[in-house]
């Protein structure tokens, strides 16, 4: 009787780990919040100056007309190089 409910409890362990693996994929792939987040320039996403080189977070860069980042805006008005 005790082996009866192992596999009773085995049994019903691996259904619901195969439901909860095939719940996951479409959660996944419906998170409208997840690819919302991806479309988002990333403000830590480091930049190189269009004038020096320098790396810097696009949070800080500074952007001419054309969308081109710079470290300063002397160098926004220097232009790219
Ligand atoms: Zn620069």
């Amino acid at each position: 009787m005790a082996k009866i409910l192992v596999l009773v409890v085995v049994v019903l362990l691996v259904a619901w780990l195969l439901i909860g693996r095939r719940r996951s994929p479409p959660d996944d792939a419906a998170a409208p919040p997840r690819s919302g987040r991806a479309k988002k320039p990333d403000p830590q996403a480091l930049l190189a100056c269009a004038h020096c080189g320098v790396q810097l977070p696009r949070a800080e860069a500074l952007f001419d007309a054309a969308g081109r980042p710079f470290c300063s805006d002397a160098h926004r008005l220097a232009g790219p190089r």
